[in-house]
């Protein structure tokens, strides 16, 4: 019979196949709290007295990480922490997904601010979709709604007086979203997920940046987390897909090759850090590559059109 490599107890349920640990589940839960924690240590991304926005989107990843630092808060009274949950606008399926974000910070006592496509720029993301503007830009929906998803939390997370953005984005998502960065010849020369601190921007941070995706999913399990289990309608992840599926087959085949591959990233990227925060967009503020960030310039090449209102 296997025995829990930590404790030594009978009911081992899961194999952490990277340390050929086997953990009973108490012993999971506590290891698996205990790296955020140290994720959040080793690279200073949260302090004390933060207001903390969490980016919620209702499903198992957002929902985990709200959990696991409302845990990890309580010890720090000074500190606050808050949901944030963007409604785009997309039917059937955005409704179910703000009310699991909204039921499980509430059961959890942490207040929750949705704010919506609708009232921050006055279209939903489901009109501009079926406007000939967006349909001559030939962009997949779901990098619009990214980008205005980004905008949105910040907007909200300035309404809150939040010092800082977490968001659910776990080892696997960072490391395929480096590895999508050089396919597209764009290095980006910033660290993802690192806190920044800079002038008209909340930084973000990654406190599951350490931690697999497939240990977020169990502890979500084990947690008994209620959430939109449902794909998005409009999700066609087609960039990022082939390498997802690679990077997973990858690491099961040679386990530890994602740390190994963000830590080589981690090598590359903070010495090339400086010139790019110089620059802010001239409409936003924000920091952007470009004279007008990309959120700005979608923003009004969509209002450009007849969908809306405009952003107040
Ligand atoms: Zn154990
Ligand atoms: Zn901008």
């Amino acid at each position: 019979m296997q025995l829990c490599s930590r404790c030594g107890g009978d009911r081992v349920v899961y194999h952490r196949v990277y340390s050929n640990e086997r953990l009973c589940r108490a012993c999971f839960i506590e290891t698996f709290e205990r790296r955020v924690v140290r994720t959040i240590g080793r690279y200073n991304m949260l302090r004390r007295d933060d207001r903390i926005a969490v980016a919620v989107s209702g499903g198992k990843d957002s929902l985990a990480l709200l959990h696991v630092l409302w845990k990890i808060e309580k010890r720090f009274p000074e500190a606050r922490l808050f949901a944030v949950t963007v409604d785009e606008g997309i039917e059937d399926y955005r409704e179910e997904a703000v009310r699991y974000a909204v039921e499980y910070a509430n059961k959890l006592g942490v207040d929750v601010y949705v704010v919506s496509f609708r009232q921050l720029y006055g279209f939903d993301l489901q009109e501009v979709m079926e406007t000939s503007e967006y349909r001559g830009l030939g962009l997949q929906a779901c990098s619009v709604c990214g980008v205005l998803r980004r905008k949105a939390i910040n907007y909200a997370a300035k309404q809150l007086g939040a010092t800082v953005i977490a968001t659910a984005h776990t080892l696997d998502d960072i490391v395929q979203t480096y590895f999508m960065n050089i396919l597209r010849g764009d290095l980006k020369r910033v660290e993802i997920g690192l806190r920044r601190e800079e002038d008209g921007a909340i930084p973000r941070v990654t406190p599951f940046r350490l931690t697999p995706e497939r240990e977020v999913v169990f502890y979500a399990y084990l947690m008994k987390i209620p959430f939109q289990a449902s794909v998005c309608p409009n999700a066609s992840q087609a960039m990022r897909d082939p390498i997802r599926k690679f990077l997973m087959e990858y690491d099961e085949k040679y386990p530890g090759s994602l740390y190994a591959a963000l830590k080589s990233f981690e090598k590359i990227l903070p010495a090339q850090d400086k010139e790019f925060t110089q620059r802010r967009c001239r409409v936003c503020g924000e920091p952007s590559s470009k004279e007008i960030c990309r959120g700005c310039e979608l923003l009004t090449f969509i209002q450009r059109g007849a969908v809306c209102g405009g952003m107040s």
